[in-house]
């Protein structure tokens, strides 16, 4: 009888099938990592210090009327920021503070899925590790944020962490209730609340659900998550699902919602206790339920691969004495920026001349430029190429692109254009090398008129504009100094 009624399930579950397997979604499930999840639990359950706004700071409570929920808080958002991600503040009362962040779709931002959990807990004394209740779905939610911002995601994903759950759900009811009447499109949202427990190691879990907007179909989803990738939960459906957490403020609301909890006949036997603590975790058990909870957003949003910074152009040209480097990106991950080197006629002598910041990360496209001063005269061959440094500080070098750079070696007076003008001109001077440059303005009967530079000048070329407007029509001479050089050119004021 049993195995009959396996075979039945086998094949209605084949029936419904509507993922096959990506090696994207397996990529992301493989990369959710154990020590990191422990460690978010130890950080938000007071096992271990954290820095918090700069500072030491240990979490001995998350309870609302605790210091400790509201640093809580902003741990979670400074992690959440860490992985790049726009984080918010959503406060509903004096004590209530939700924490979120945003991963924008790429392909329907305005389509929403939500993978979440409460960071408050019990009990309310001043010690309450609230370990597997509920840093354990809390340390689920950044260790998501940590991967999934690697990739690109067609649909947008909040990241969200409720408060007050403990009380009656009083922070998701706010965010559910502030969405409807925004009218958001909330496509499916994943909750976790108690993942960590199981103390006899059966994997069982339980999906609650109910059929309520795609509510039945995320609890298959992620059913079929389960066995597609080989986690190696046995997950139990509860239909009507229980209403205990805060999925059941978006049941509320009408939006899909599943919740993702141990098993209930082997619940924690620490709960809501001053024990609840993370020695009492079964770590394989818990990095399971992260990964069917990853797998099945992954599946939903459809993370796709980002090309680590892929260049499209760079370019170099020389304009006067500056050389203007172009370049431009398609798309760009963890990307710090970009140091400008320079090696002048060979390629052995590279050095950094200048950073641009970059995008981080990006999927549209990004241009950027550099201008360049290389300070040498006389004709060179100057050789650049860029060095891409990650958030992480590993790196790559483009290829490099090379330009005849070919200044005077001489100081250099060029003739004003236009000429004979009215009423102002433009003269052109060259600089190579640093010298104090002198450049005046003399009448007919050799009367200095004005004074246009008198100065130190860096090497490089230089524009000034005459403005003859309050003199009178005739035949007027420039003269520039500077070291040993000096010459004089003519020109005629025409009114
Ligand atoms: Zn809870």
């Amino acid at each position: 009888m049993k195995k009959f009624l396996q075979a039945v399930i086998i094949f209605l579950a084949l029936q419904t099938v509507s993922f096959s397997q990506s090696p994207v979604i397996e990529e992301i499930i493989n990369k959710t990592n154990i020590d990191s999840l422990k460690y978010f639990v130890r950080e938000l359950s007071g096992d271990v210090q954290t820095v918090i706004g700069g500072s030491p700071y240990t979490i001995v409570s998350r309870h609302k009327n605790q210091t400790g929920n509201n640093m809580a808080a902003n741990y979670i958002k400074q992690k959440l920021q860490s992985y790049g991600l726009p984080a918010y503040d959503q406060n509903f009362s004096s004590t209530g503070r939700n924490v979120y962040a945003v991963q924008l779709g790429t392909v329907y931002p305005n389509k929403k899925y939500i993978i979440c959990a409460h960071y408050d807990d019990m009990p309310s004394g001043t010690t309450a590790p609230g370990a597997d209740d509920n840093a354990s779905g809390t340390a689920a939610v950044i260790e998501a944020a940590r991967i999934f911002t690697q990739y690109n995601s067609k649909y947008t994903i909040i990241y969200a962490l409720w408060d007050e759950e403990e009380q009656g759900l009083i922070g998701s009811a706010y965010y559910a209730l502030q969405a409807f009447n925004a009218g958001d499109s909330i496509m499916g949202v994943i909750n976790l609340d108690m993942i960590a427990w199981d103390s006899n190691s059966d994997n069982k879990a339980e999906i609650h659900t109910r059929p309520i907007a795609n509510s039945i179909a995320l609890k298959d989803l992620m059913m079929q998550i389960n066995s597609l990738y080989g986690i190696g939960l046995t997950l139990y459906t509860i239909n009507p699902g229980a209403t205990y957490s805060d999925h059941a403020s978006f049941w509320n609301r009408n939006y899909g919602a599943i919740l993702l909890i141990e098993y209930d006949s082997d619940f924690n036997a620490y709960y809501h206790t001053t024990n609840d603590k993370v020695q009492y975790f079964n770590l394989p058990y818990f990095l399971k339920m992260s990964k069917v909870s990853f797998g099945i957003v992954a599946t939903l949003a459809d993370l796709t691969q980002i090309i680590p910074v892929e260049m499209l152009a760079f370019t170099a040209s020389v304009k006067n004495s500056d050389v203007q480097l172009l370049w431009s990106t398609a798309s760009e991950l963890n990307n710090m920026g970009f140091e400008i080197e320079r090696s002048i006629d060979n390629q052995d002598n590279f050095v950094t001349v200048g950073f641009v910041d970059g995008k981080g990360t990006s999927t549209e496209i990004n241009y950027y430029s550099f201008t360049d001063q290389p300070q040498v005269s006389g004709v060179n061959q100057i050789y650049y190429r860029l060095k891409q440094i990650d958030f992480d500080g590993t790196f790559t070098y483009t290829d490099v692109v090379n330009i005849s750079y070919d200044v005077p070696a001489e100081f250099v007076l060029n003739q004003n254009y236009p000429n004979p003008f009215n009423p102002s001109t433009i003269i052109n001077y060259f600089v190579p090398q640093e010298s104090f440059v002198s450049i005046k303005v003399y009448d007919f009967l050799g009367r200095e008129v004005i004074t246009l530079v008198n100065e130190m000048k860096s090497i490089g070329g230089y524009e000034i504009m005459f403005d003859a407007s309050q003199l009178p029509s005739g035949t007027y001479f420039y003269n520039m100094i500077a070291d040993n050089y000096s010459d004089t050119k003519k020109m005629i004021l025409i009114k």
